[in-house]
């Protein structure tokens, strides 16, 4: 794929860069060795001011910023905007708890001391998507530099300025040149930097193959990953739930950010009592979006990121349809330049056809009918994907059930799913594995080092608290 900048919202190629040579990667990883075996041993509290310099950027900076991203892949300007507000959330977060989520951990044994201390692994790439082109990068990389790791970006090629406004945020910020880049280079060169023994971890969120392919490449050089891939979540309504804020957040989970989200509500599984009041709002909501221009303020849905994407789910569409699956409303593109395409629900989805088996990224709602909870929970785990959830229910015993039950890394209640720094995010099944935020994420790039001490009188704090 060629590193370009082309609007969506209108197709016209606005920047192409060259990809770096091997050479010049191979330059910005040996900086980032070299500025690792520095960085490695500042403290938590230089880690904070830097990171605490760097969201005050984002907030300086934000409408810039969420003018790059939106220019870049599409996405409404005010989501834009909320998207850099969040990831100064997350470097705040980071910069404020770091230090206590890595605090060394006293174990009584028969040792005269034994503690577990969480040290840094070194140079980490990041394979990043560009459906939250700021905010998938920021929630790597603040835990990651806050933990005494170096960042190297290999984001999508298809947002390449908001790769280098990245990088730019952090030097600004006054990190140590080398602890954080960013490498303008395609996804055939991933393989030769996971092969390089600088690099000792990776993370990539995007779709399931590309997440195989690191994932294989990384395992034969016993390098560790994270993995954040597809979702096809489900979003369950049962008779008890509240039917208007159900369909109205029915409506916002599906089309956020154009209908391209990991953790979108795609699959809308409704119990039989409910199905048909449900459809109605449901499809009366959708009916009134307002497709068009993202920079525009009163824009709800603005166009797919690529003409590829659009393609695509015009592709999965359209083979779903001729299998049988009825439209409810919307169904197809929109003619005119840019990639858009309408606010779409389908039902009667065929077990075999592309709505029912793939991930579709756009705005197209998949409606299924259900008997009882016990149906529910069934279609709800009939995928290769497991994500996020979400459930509809007043009732506390069926609340229970599904949160049991559903295979998914996350289970909303009476609300969409939303990451959020406090909390850990990730998937299990085909959606992939590791964690991103809380705790949980902070500690997936850490030497977790078990320290045995006997006789004198041996080490105080971890020397990064001082
Ligand atoms: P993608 O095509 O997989 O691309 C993601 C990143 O991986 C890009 O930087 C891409 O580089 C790179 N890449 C692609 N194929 C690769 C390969 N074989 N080896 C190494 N790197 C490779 O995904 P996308 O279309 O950008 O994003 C949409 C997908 O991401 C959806 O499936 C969505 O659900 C998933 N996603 C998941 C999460 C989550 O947290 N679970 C969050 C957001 C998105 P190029 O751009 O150069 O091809």
């Amino acid at each position: 794929m060629p590193i370009q900048t082309i609007n969506p919202a209108t197709g016209e190629t606005l920047r192409s860069f060259d990809a770096l040579t091997d050479a010049e990667v191979d330059a910005r990883l040996e900086r980032a060795e070299a500025t690792f075996q520095e960085y490695r041993h500042t403290s938590f509290a230089q880690r904070a001011a830097w990171m605490t310099r760097a969201a005050g950027i984002l907030e300086e900076s934000k409408d810039s910023l969420a003018r790059l991203m939106t220019t870049e892949m599409g996405k409404p300007l005010a989501a834009a905007v909320a998207e850099v507000e969040k990831c100064a959330w997350a470097c705040r977060h980071y910069a404020d708890n770091a230090a206590r989520l890595l605090a060394d951990e006293e174990v009584e044994t028969d040792a005269r001391r034994s503690f577990i201390r969480y040290l840094p692994m070194g140079p980490v790439l990041a394979v990043m998507p560009w459906n939250f082109p700021l905010w998938q990068v920021f929630r790597f990389a603040a835990p990651a530099l806050m933990a005494g790791n170096v960042g190297v970006l290999k984001h999508a090629s298809n947002v390449p300025q908001c790769a280098l406004a990245i990088e730019e945020v952090f030097r600004r910020a006054g990190y140590p040149d080398g602890a954080f880049q960013t490498l303008l280079v395609g996804s055939e060169a991933v393989a030769r930097i996971l092969d390089d023994p600088r690099i000792r971890a990776a993370t990539l969120t995007g779709s399931t193959p590309a997440g195989q392919s690191v994932a294989e490449r990384a395992g034969r050089n016993l390098k560790k990953t994270v993995l954040e891939l597809g979702g096809s979540d489900p979003f369950v309504v049962m008779p008890s739930a509240d039917l208007d804020a159900a369909a109205g957040t029915a409506v916002k989970a599906r089309v956020i950010n154009n209908g391209q989200s990991c953790i979108a509500a795609k699959r809308f599984i409704v119990h039989q009592d409910v199905a048909a009041e449900f459809q109605e709002r449901f499809v009366a909501a959708m009916r009134t979006l307002r497709v068009g221009d993202p920079m525009n303020g009163d824009t709800d849905v603005g166009p797919l990121a690529t003409a590829a994407i659009r393609d695509e789910v015009e592709e999965q569409v359209r083979r779903s349809v001729e299998m049988g699956a009825r439209v409810l409303v919307g169904g197809g593109r929109i003619r005119g330049p840019g990639f858009y395409y309408a606010p779409t629900i389908l039902a009667d989805i065929p077990h075999d056809s592309p709505a029912y088996r793939e991930e579709v990224f756009g705005p197209v709602a998949l409606l299924h009918r259900a008997r009882d909870a016990a149906d529910a929970l069934r279609l709800a785990n009939d995928t290769v994907f497991g994500l996020g959830s979400s459930v509809w229910t007043r009732d506390e015993a069926e609340a229970d059930f599904f949160i049991r039950g559903i295979e998914a890394g996350m289970t909303y209640v009476n609300a969409m799913v939303a990451s959020d720094p406090r909390l850990p995010f990730g998937g299990v099944k085909q959606s992939g594995y590791g964690r991103e935020l809380a705790a949980f994420g902070i500690r997936e790039f850490v030497n977790v080092k078990t320290v045995w001490i006997e006789g004198g009188e041996g080490p105080g704090e971890h020397p990064a608290a001082e």
